[in-house]
């Protein structure tokens, strides 16, 4: 466990959820899989969550390291209010241990090595709305940890009519898994690879508990998800593994979740392997759509395989360049061509809510950080 001497100066203290104290008199964490257990002034796997005195402190909640407006094409969500902007934030430390980290800047630093912003969760709300964004995305580093955090900015969010995403590893417990997701609206989940052997070696978590939150989410939850695996020559990257890994998704999940094939730049540990060459994507795409899967795409390369073709017809239904819709042919959900209903959701499910409650949520946000200017 990480000694905690400079730790204990923060201020960003607040008390955590799902831990008990184990027999040991250490503090249990069961907010994901790892199941740390941890002494008085030492910190978890993923450095944010921290016994002091004997009770346990997320240092996460209120300390964003990160904050940035992105399109929602780059977390990558295709099927989820395609083309609108998503205010980003993420915060620092995870509980998995990746070689090929590409944010690993933050991932791999405890809080107090990273600057961050005190920001409330009304005020991440009312930022995403000054700056014209109708989600907000808990991302770059993994947000399971800071869940108190991200429950907290939902239920504001929500009142707001804000959506909430993550972008997430899906390393959580059962028992925190419903806590968190009831509250969010959709969710990208990495499924980093197809194999025990990699999660192990690469990732030092396990592919079990990742599969069981894919389960959930389709079977217990309304979150709209979708799946990426980044393929990395020479670690997964095998036709093989990818057919696996789309036979696995369909069987379970069924043809409509979108799977995103993103290429790996060499980054963090993994700094002696290439980039993925575009025919690996190529390759991996034509295969999970021969096993069944409707809407299968390519990522961090510039590619057709961007972008969404109807799974009646095959036309093109959203051209994309990159993270950017160049042209969007849905008609209230559908086809224009053959009529067929194409999974997403493509209209803010928010937007029912009384234009009383989005005046004042305009209003506050006006207030608090300036005009509005959409
Ligand atoms: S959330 Fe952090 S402290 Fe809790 S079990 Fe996972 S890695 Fe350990």
């Amino acid at each position: 466990m990480e000694d905690l001497k400079v730790l204990q100066k923060t201020e960003h203290l607040h008390e955590a959820r799902w831990w008990d104290t184990a027999p040991d008199g250490r503090a249990h964490c069961y907010l994901c899989p790892r199941h740390c257990h941890i002494g008085d002034g030492q910190a978890g796997f993923c450095f944010i969550r921290v016994n002091q005195g004997g009770r346990l402190y997320s240092l996460g909640y209120g300390a964003p390291a990160a904050l940035q407006i992105d399109p929602i094409e780059k977390k990558p969500l295709n099927h989820f209010l395609p083309g609108t902007r998503i205010f980003s934030m993420g915060t620092a430390g995870c509980n998995m241990g990746c070689f090929f980290c590409q944010n690993w800047d933050i991932s791999k630093s405890r809080s107090d090595q990273v600057n961050s912003t005190p920001l409330s969760p009304e005020d991440v709300v009312l930022l995403a709305i000054h700056y014209g964004c109708p989600s907000i995305a808990f991302t770059y580093n993994e947000p399971t940890i800071w869940g108190e955090y991200v429950i907290d900015i939902c239920k504001v969010a929500k009142q707001y009519g804000v959506n909430t995403v993550m972008v997430t590893n899906g390393y959580i417990t059962r028992e925190a898994f419903h806590d968190i997701y009831d509250h969010v609206d959709a969710a990208n989940v990495d499924l980093k690879a197809f194999t025990e052997e990699f999660y192990g070696r690469v990732t030092l978590t396990h592919l079990q508990p990742v599969l069981d939150t894919l389960l959930w989410l389709k079977n217990e939850t309304n979150v709209w998800f979708e799946i990426t695996n980044l393929v990395i020559p020479t670690l997964n990257d095998g036709v093989a593994e990818s057919r696996s890994l789309a036979e696995w998704i369909l069987k379970n999940l069924g043809p409509d979740v979108p799977l995103h094939f993103t290429a790996f730049h060499p980054d963090f540990k993994l700094r002696d392997k290439p980039r993925t060459p575009p025919e690996t994507l190529h390759a991996a795409r034509a295969v999970a759509r021969e096993v069944g899967l409707h809407y299968v795409y390519e990522g961090n390369i510039f590619s057709d395989g961007a972008s969404t073709l109807c799974p009646g017809c095959e036309g093109m239904l959203i051209r994309r360049s990159w993270h950017s819709v160049e042209e969007n042919l849905l008609d209230d959900g559908k086809c224009p061509r053959c009529g067929c209903a194409i999974a997403g959701r493509w209209s803010n499910p928010h937007s029912a809510m009384p234009v009383s409650a989005l005046a004042r949520a305009r209003s506050l946000a006006e207030r608090r950080f300036g005009a509005v200017n959409f």
